[in-house]
């Protein structure tokens, strides 16, 4: 591998990928690194209609490859590997790679997006895969007639519970507020499918199964009580966490553990280092706000090593 790289870009959503983009125009050479979900959050949707250019609803995992081959095509290296380690405290920083490798470089750009958020109950994890789930598209078609429920109140929870409406029977959508955060269109398209059913200002407190998840105990916080509510299916959608463990202790990071850049900027509190996309933002969280701050990335990057 040749050493020092100008580049390295960690993470393949839209904010990597555009970085690429941008930094392999400006005959950067840049190399990516893929990670363990290759084209990140994107791959787990499927209609995108928001995204600029496209008349007609795309899917997800066709954006992301074809923002794959366009890296590739105009000159970006693309390692299908993980990163185990960094280590910036050098001016030529080191990447270490789960295949043994050791990357130098000049610079790095960190787009490794971010990840679902768990309730955090006992019995989680066990039933993850096992009627719990945070992913509706990967794991919807298993149930088909079936009775579910997803929690949360944002466009995620709203997008998922539709998209269930196609397999299941009745969909109960579980808010722990009165109101949701969804855009308006989507929280129209909630009310007027007749397999949606709301249950407001409502916590999950339990999953109770053995093997498999059977139902949800439920506390109804304007009541004050509990109930319990025989389920197939739980889908959580309550947000989502930076993908930030790797670079603890590298570049700053607010209490939730999103990367700190400077105002209008990607740069991190590391000289060299640069953050774009879901791990430096928590409001907008955009496949196309993080394409942009991966394009800004490339430019500072570019700016930078002139
Ligand atoms: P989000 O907008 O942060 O919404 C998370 C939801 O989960 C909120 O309704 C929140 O309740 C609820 N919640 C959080 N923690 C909870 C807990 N511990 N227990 C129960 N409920 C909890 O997250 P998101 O829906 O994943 O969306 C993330 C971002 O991606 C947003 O910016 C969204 O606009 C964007 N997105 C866009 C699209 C699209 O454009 N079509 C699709 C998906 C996502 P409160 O409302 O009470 O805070």
């Amino acid at each position: 591998m040749a050493n020092p790289k100008n580049v390295t870009i960690i993470g393949s959503g839209p904010a990597g990928y555009t970085a690429a983009i941008y930094s392999a125009r400006a005959n950067l050479n840049p190399t990516l690194i893929s990670g363990l979900q290759p084209g990140g959050q994107l791959t787990i949707t499927t209609d995108v209609e928001n995204y600029p250019g496209y008349e007609n609803p795309i899917q997800g995992p066709w954006l992301m490859e074809q923002m794959k081959k366009q890296s590739e095509l105009v000159g970006t290296e693309i390692l299908n590997t993980e990163v185990i380690k960094v280590d910036f405290k050098n001016s030529i920083k080191k990447v270490y790679l789960d295949d043994g490798n050791i990357i130098e470089t000049k610079t790095v750009i960190i787009s490794t997006g971010a990840q679902a958020r768990w309730l955090g109950l006992e019995n989680e994890k066990k039933f993850q895969g096992h009627g719990l789930s945070a992913c509706a598209t990967c794991d919807g078609f298993f149930f088909k007639n079936k009775k579910v429920a997803v929690i949360g109140g944002g466009n995620s929870a709203a997008e998922e519970a539709l998209f269930l409406t196609k397999f299941a029977s009745e969909v109960f959508l579980i808010h722990r507020r009165d109101q949701l955060r969804a855009e308006k269109i989507l929280q129209d398209r909630l009310k007027n499918n007749p397999k949606i059913k709301f249950i407001w200002n409502t916590e999950v407190s339990k999953f109770i199964g053995d093997q498999e998840l059977k139902s949800i105990e439920l506390f109804h916080k304007d009541k004050n009580e509990n109930s319990e509510l025989d389920l197939d299916g739980v889908f959580i959608a309550i947000g989502h966490v930076p993908a930030t463990k790797l670079f603890h202790g590298q570049v700053d990071m607010d209490s939730e553990g999103y990367i700190i850049t400077k105002p209008d900027s990607t740069e991190t509190s590391l000289i060299g280092v640069y953050a774009a996309g879901d791990v430096k933002d928590k409001v907008y969280r955009q496949a196309i706000t993080a394409a942009g701050m991966g394009c800004m990335a490339a430019l500072e990057v570019e700016k930078y090593l002139s």
